[in-house]
């Protein structure tokens, strides 16, 4: 029995519909397959879904959301393959002695299993002198690997990116094709630059407009479609195929400077405002109005991107329609603060009592209901009790985060950013053609592991899914032993019985 594991960042069904003539084999293959909407995480980041992808667990487990978080000594720590403690599907498949590929799933260095491993964009930070490969000699074996590179090199322009992510995605392509025809039990590959290309003009692929921005980045769901289409033709009756993404987009109304907001009502300090005349000067020229906060966004959260993009930076600001001032959050004298990017997260400074910190967090909660335009739970409440880095986790509703600073605590502008809902389908033996609801990210695990026959881990948050066609010859989900209490083991078993049917 094969698994081929294809993960398509951030593609909706939406998407895939509206994109029926870039995209007519896996069009085709939805009517094929056990298909649905997959929901996601909260917060939506990439990060945080391809980890519950898989471990098949809620971030209140695994604890990973960003591709940053700072430690107790306020220094930036890259989220490693350390970092998910949890186990995955792949170590499960590799512990009974399966062969395993694995190409940019994030967090899979340092490597855990014997092989093979192409790393991510994600697991090599800012370090150009990691070898991509596990084994390193990967390449001698698969020729095909010569000159991949798991990111484009940023330049200024769309046209010129979205024409570089299409390059890497002919790359990724070529190298899935091949790894296809070897004998691997599971191969689970991910493409990230259907993800990147909506940030930037999600409104125009998903109304199938013909732009030039849009046609360039439509061939990159072509060339991915035609990957599939290269698979399905290979696929025998032992294989099973599935189709996953971590999550879908939407368009938001626009920006919430959290720390702007914090700022304003007394939590934060900030350091360094040096460079705001500089910005002010160009405000006061007329503005495109032009989309670049992905750009940002990725700049910000990697540390090799940024270094790489900096010489850019004035080109940024003045493009940018409203005023970024480079200011810097004083962390040490700030009661709270959000650290990162787009992560709906904000902290309360640890070196207060509980008391203070208590009465801030209740005063903030309140606070952001009173914008009437987002909301703020508390985090512990928000993962059922599990203890969390941080304090308030804010509901997005129409406003995707920003940390940094701006005039504004709003700003009313359009914006693509990630949503709750993305899609999979699997297609194989004793598999039904149908559409199945109520599927969520951690149930993709479970479900691969007990088609697989293996062991699903007892403290799993997510269960086998219901995709299988009448009559179908079920056997009994096995689960791994676990330290659970008695009462969730019952549980589990309830659930067992149930699938069992
Ligand atoms: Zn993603």
């Amino acid at each position: 029995m094969k698994f081929i594991v294809l993960g398509l960042d951030g593609v909706g069904l939406g998407l895939i519909k509206g994109l029926k003539e870039e995209m007519p084999n896996l069009n085709r293959l939805l009517n094929d397959s056990a298909y649905g909407k997959l929901r996601t995480v909260y917060p939506p980041l990439t990060a945080a879904t391809w980890t519950s992808f898989q471990t098949g667990k809620d971030i209140g487990r695994h604890k990973v959301i960003n591709f940053f978080r700072l430690t107790k000594d306020f220094k930036m720590h890259l989220t490693s393959g350390l970092d998910v403690k949890e186990k995955t599907f792949y170590e499960i498949f590799d512990e009974n002695n399966k062969k395993v590929f694995l190409l940019n799933l994030p967090y899979t260095r340092p490597p855990k299993i014997k092989g093979d491993i192409v790393y991510s964009w994600l697991c090599t930070g800012d370090n150009k002198d990691i070898n991509l490969f596990h084994p390193k000699s990967l390449p001698e074996k698969y020729p095909v690997l010569d000159g991949y590179t798991p990111f484009t090199e940023h330049s200024k322009g769309y046209l010129k990116t979205i024409k570089d992510h299409l390059k890497l995605t002919k790359k990724i392509c070529s190298v899935i094709e091949e790894i296809a025809k070897h004998d691997y039990d599971l191969s689970c590959f991910i493409i990230s630059s259907t993800d990147w290309v909506q940030h930037k003009i999600y409104d125009k692929l998903l109304n199938n407009k013909n732009g030039r921005l849009a046609r360039e980045s439509k061939k990159i769901f072509a060339e991915v479609d035609r990957t599939i289409g290269n698979l399905l033709g290979k696929m025998d009756k032992d294989t099973y195929m599935i189709i996953l993404s971590d999550h879908g987009f939407r368009e938001f109304k626009g920006k919430f400077f959290v720390n702007t907001f914090l700022k304003n009502g007394g939590y934060l300090s900030t350091t360094g405002e040096g460079s705001k005349i500089k910005e002010d000067i160009y405000r006061t020229k007329k503005k495109r109005d032009v989309n670049l906060s992905w750009l940002m966004n990725v700049i910000k959260s990697n540390k090799l991107l940024y270094k790489l993009l900096e010489p850019f930076y004035t080109f940024f600001v003045y493009l940018f329609p409203f005023n970024i001032i480079k200011s810097k959050i004083d962390i040490k004298n700030s009661k709270a603060y959000c650290s990162f990017g787009c992560c709906p997260i904000i902290k309360i400074n640890d070196n207060l009592d509980d008391k203070e910190r208590n009465k801030i967090k209740q005063d903030i909660i309140k606070e952001l209901k009173a914008t009437g335009k987002v909301e703020g739970h508390d985090i512990t409440t928000f993962y059922k009790g599990l203890a969390m880095e941080g304090d308030i986790i804010i509901d997005m509703k129409d406003y995707e985060i920003d940390n940094t600073f701006s005039s504004k605590e709003f700003l009313d502008i359009p914006r693509f950013h990630h949503s709750k809902d993305g899609f999979f389908l699997v297609k194989g033996m004793g598999i039904d053609n149908k559409l199945v609801k109520g599927a969520r990210i951690i149930d993709i695990q479970p479900t691969m592991l007990y088609l697989a026959g293996l062991p699903i881990p007892a403290d799993v948050d997510g269960k086998v899914l219901d995709i299988f066609r009448k009559g179908f010859a079920r056997k009994k989900a096995e689960y791994s032993e676990s330290n659970k209490s008695l009462k969730e083991k019952e549980r589990i078993k309830s659930v067992i019985r149930s699938l069992s049917v």
